[in-house]
């Protein structure tokens, strides 16, 4: 089985909530979701990162909450610290691949969980948080997404915003991010801000969990200019298993729309036309997204090795993709 390193899922601030408003008893260990440390076992995981999302309309005291969640987090790793472990450095994960533990690395959804203070955003580090996706659906003073969002109401998901970047308190906010050693992700970001993040930084980035806008014209996907500088950089963009992000489907058939290995390969085949096999990683969005999955959670993941084999990508390729690319950034930023 081939090692997997996923740049993105929900599971946590899902848990945390069904537990808070549903009394619900699920955990990490073993859960009804898309993901838990069994599915992980099976799926033959090196690594997960686990974001802490928020949405900005829904919470007042953004930075508080995240605190909550990440206290969440942290006791789910203590009571499954026999399989799983928390990785600050490159080394951590290392170490944990030699001891047979699976890795997990924090990460946060939505920079507003800063409030815009940079303060917060070193303590974020100083608590083990080494991704940051700078936005979500909505503009939050560090940049804009990359369409315009309102609870309840079908968004635009064709038209890009090239207009509106990063803020000034974002250019900051980059370069800090760089400084520190937290990894930048441009996914949910504009346009104009995935340019703004190649002007003010030096460092590779991630699109965490974005695919191709060639394969399926969603303003959430990359454009090829996009999908080459970001190659360039030396980043990686993680295959996202949204149906409405692998395929065309109108917004009211959303939950009919189906995701398949057959149109995840037709996305990755893509990136490797255009940016190269180094670009390419794995960012599932699984318990963040709804629809019909193929891979039905993360204990089936090796039907999209299957899937790339029987496509003719090489070993040397599929590692690539699964987990060698985004480890090489990785290993570049977490030191
Ligand atoms: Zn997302």
């Amino acid at each position: 089985m081939v090692k997997l390193i996923d740049m993105h899922c929900d599971t946590i601030t899902g848990l945390y909530d069904r537990r808070i408003k549903e009394g619900s008893v699920e955990n990490l260990r073993k859960n009804s979701m898309h993901l838990d440390i069994e599915k992980l076992k099976k799926g033959n995981y090196m690594l997960q990162n686990f974001a802490i999302f928020q949405s900005l309309k829904k919470h007042e005291n953004m930075f508080e909450d995240s605190i909550k969640y990440i206290d969440y987090f942290y006791q789910e790793m203590e009571a499954n610290r026999d399989c799983i472990s928390m990785v600050r450095a490159y080394d951590d994960i290392i170490r944990n691949e030699k001891e047979g533990k699976i890795s997990a690395l924090l990460t946060i959804e939505e920079g507003a969980e800063v409030e815009g203070k940079l303060e917060f955003l070193r303590t974020f580090y100083r608590l083990g948080v080494r991704m940051i996706t700078l936005t979500w659906n909505y503009e939050n003073g560090i940049g804009y997404p990359n369409f315009h969002y309102e609870e309840g109401k079908t968004p635009d998901m064709k038209s890009r915003n090239t207009i509106d970047g990063l803020t000034p308190f974002g250019i900051s906010f980059v370069e800090e991010m760089e400084r520190l050693g937290i990894i930048i992700d441009v996914s949910h970001l504009s346009d104009a801000g995935f340019y703004d993040v190649l002007r003010y930084t030096k460092k590779p980035f991630v699109a965490s969990h974005s695919n191709a806008m060639h394969c399926c014209n969603n303003c959430r996907n990359l454009t090829d200019d996009m999908i080459r500088r970001l190659s360039e950089r030396g980043g990686v963009t993680g295959i996202n298993f949204c149906p409405s992000f692998l395929d065309e489907v109108p917004m009211e058939d959303e939950r009919k729309a189906y995701a398949s290995v057959e149109k995840m390969i037709v996305h990755i085949s893509h990136l490797k036309k255009v940016g190269g096999i180094d670009c390419i990683g794995l960012g599932t969005d699984f318990d963040g997204i709804e629809g019909n999955l193929e891979i039905k959670d993360a204990s089936y993941m090796q039907m999209l090795v299957e899937g790339l084999e029987k496509a003719g990508f090489t070993s040397v390729e599929i590692e690539a993709i699964c987990y060698k690319n985004v480890l090489r950034v990785y290993r570049e930023i977490l030191k």
